[in-house]
């Protein structure tokens, strides 16, 4: 049985890793694909949790061997995610959520179409500076380049399923979890999970 992907997208300061890491912890049954990033480890993130850190040779590598499903450019650094993890644990039937930027998000629709789009914006411009500022882990050009960046990002939100305005967090991962819960209600996904009570329509 096919496990449904998730793709969720936000500019940077939305709030998205705190919802997802909410999710995770409110849903056992979604996994999160750890990307593989060329930028350097923020204080407090680990090899092999938040992302696979790698060189950029190793990621050029990497990347013509066909490693990758999608790749994207995003702020100076590069960020992937791989394939061959991807298809096995859909394929397995887990649940999988993929944070990556619209581009990355463009790519993966092409290899699976039925894959859910999430993008998650901030309640306005003004309040996305003040929490890039508040993060207080990016130096004063990283977060001009950042907010420039957001406006970019914001303007393909017409190409996801679901829109989240993260105005308060609560309710905000209140919607993700709807989201995640209608996802699963879906005809196709229902009746992979519970063939038997379909049987009725092979009678036709
Ligand atoms: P950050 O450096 O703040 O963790 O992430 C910066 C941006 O890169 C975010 O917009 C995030 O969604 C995006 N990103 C993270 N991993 C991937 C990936 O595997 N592929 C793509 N295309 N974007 C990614």
């Amino acid at each position: 049985m096919a496990g449904t992907l998730f793709i969720v997208t936000a500019p940077s300061g939305a709030g998205k890793t705190t919802l997802v890491r909410g999710l995770l912890q409110r849903d056992a049954r979604v996994q999160l694909s750890i990307s593989y990033a060329t930028r350097a480890p923020r204080a407090g993130e680990e090899d092999g949790r938040e992302y696979h850190f790698v060189d950029v040779p190793t990621f050029r590598a990497l990347r013509e061997r066909g490693e990758f499903l999608e790749w994207a450019e995003v702020h100076g650094n590069y960020y992937a995610t791989s394939r061959v993890w991807l298809k096995e644990q859909i394929a397995a039937g887990r649940d999988t959520l993929l944070e990556i930027d619209w581009q990355g998000a463009q790519q993966v629709r092409k290899s699976f179409p039925e894959a859910v789009g999430v993008f998650i914006m901030p309640p306005s411009m003004q309040e996305l500076e003040s929490r890039l500022r508040g993060r207080g882990t990016d130096s004063d050009d990283v977060i001009s380049r950042r907010l420039l960046a957001a406006g970019g990002e914001m303007r393909h939100v017409a190409e996801f399923d679901y829109v989240i305005i993260n105005n308060e967090i609560n309710t905000a991962l209140d919607d993700l979890v709807a989201v995640v819960r209608a996802a699963r209600l879906r005809f196709l996904n229902q009746r992979q999970r519970h063939p038997e009570n379909f049987d009725f329509l092979e009678q036709d």
